[in-house]
């Protein structure tokens, strides 16, 4: 027994679980949330690998770019990539739901009982991604201070010279450690991925799904036009490699992103699906990824132009080319300042909405169904960033053709 589930490959028992645990939410109904416990202890032992991955992945990264040149050229295009996506699907975003109008006809009165989070501001945000104690920062999970921190301390590594040696070893050791330790992790995450999904269709009766199928749909629709075409036309036009080949690669990190709806949650495996299956050099995918996963948000994105439209069309108030640009450049920001975690978009919602002066009571309305919203959001972030990786990797010649086209295996055990 315990051999045929060994060989099955983790993408399609994670697949398969996610399947078994909609059709256990569906017919066990509220029974079903008893599962709750086992997705919260998936969700923990995820969040046990955050910090100290995205630290230590994120220094090896930097420590790889000996070349200062090629950091810096490396980054500018990653950034590049970043904000160019995420101005793309928050168009589509607007485009859809200019569309479908999801929400015209829709009752408002969900709102009264709802409070609202108010978005913190933007450029405090931004001041504070420098961190006065970096060590507060990993105590409280910050990961922009982390991350920054982390770019500085490989930078100044580098600049060390021969000194610098043995603390390249040291983190390029407890990388190894820490990849190890995410496939352990993820062996659990099928019956993790199970739990969560029956434990969301537990959750939602038919009856909140209907009401608001339009806007599910909406976002739903717009996650897939970008999925499909600026993600996979990305691939295939400036990588020139097999888009078919890139999503069947990065399955199992969908999957989990859409289970756990966590960006930050998913980038081990991630990262793990970008060098194995996709060819990705570590260096690359220690670079792109960690920093992806935080900042580059082209779900979010889109979701906000969504539910922007969703609000000006419910409380009746009509758009003009100004507001939706400025929707478009505040939902860019917004995005970035999005932590990857559960739930997120949400409060930034609010900075776009008041933005262009729509009611943060939507945001209320939207809320209840917000999980299922994050769930596809959170897909294309992971996949936007998985894009990024290969776009980079591929311009660097750090991409293994053979290994993206599936005619080797990747050598090392990851
Ligand atoms: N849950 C999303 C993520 O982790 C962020 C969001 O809420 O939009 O990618």
């Amino acid at each position: 027994m315990s051999r045929v589930w060994k060989n099955i490959p983790l993408w399609q028992k994670i697949l398969g679980a996610l399947v078994l645990g909609l059709i256990t939410g569906i017919v066990f109904a509220e029974s079903a949330q008893v599962l709750k416990p086992l997705g919260t202890l998936f969700i923990n032992l995820i969040k046990m690998l955050i910090v100290p991955l995205v630290f230590v992945t994120l220094v090896t990264g930097i420590i790889a770019m000996e070349d200062l040149k090629k950091m810096r050229r490396v980054g500018i295009k990653t950034f590049l990539i970043y904000i160019v996506t995420t101005a793309i699907a928050i168009t589509i975003g607007l485009i859809v739901g200019i569309v479908l109008e999801p929400g015209a006809g829709v009752t408002l009165d969900a709102a009264k009982n709802m409070t609202v989070t108010q978005a913190p501001a933007l450029i405090d945000t931004l001041l504070n991604i420098i961190t006065k104690n970096p060590f507060s920062s990993f105590a409280n999970g910050d990961i922009l201070q982390i991350i920054f921190f982390a770019i500085i301390l490989g930078v100044s590594i580098n600049l060390s010279g021969d000194k610098g040696e043995p603390a390249k070893k040291f983190f390029n050791s407890i990388a190894e450690a820490m990849y190890k330790m995410t496939e352990i992790v993820m062996g659990f995450a099928p019956f993790g991925v199970f739990a969560l999904m029956a434990w969301v269709s537990a959750s939602y009766g038919m009856d909140v799904l209907l009401s608001l199928g339009k806007v599910i749909f909406a976002v739903y629709l717009a996650s897939v036009i970008h999925l499909l075409f600026t993600i996979g036309g990305a691939i295939s036009i400036f990588a020139k490699l097999n888009p078919i080949r890139f999503f069947k690669g990065i399955v199992a990190a969908q999957t989990v992103a859409f289970t756990t709806t966590s960006s930050s949650g998913t980038l081990p495996i991630t990262t793990q699906n970008c060098v194995k299956n996709l060819g990705v050099s570590k260096p690359v995918a220690s670079f792109v990824l960690p920093l992806g996963a935080t900042i580059n948000m082209d779900g979010t994105a889109l979701y906000q132009g969504v539910c922007a439209m969703f609000v000006a069309q419910a409380f009746g108030i009509q758009l003009g080319m100004q507001e939706y640009m400025m929707i478009i450049l505040t939902a860019t920001l917004a995005s970035i300042g999005t932590a990857g975690v559960p739930g997120a978009g949400l409060i930034m919602l609010t900075l776009v909405l008041t933005s262009v002066g729509l009611p943060i009571e939507g945001v209320a309305i939207i809320a209840g169904i917000d999980r299922i919203l994050d769930m596809a959001r959170t897909t294309v972030n992971v996949t936007g960033d998985a894009m990024t990786s290969v776009l980079i990797a591929r311009s660097e010649n750090e991409l293994d053709e053979e290994i993206y086209n599936g005619n080797k295996e990747h050598e090392e055990e990851f």
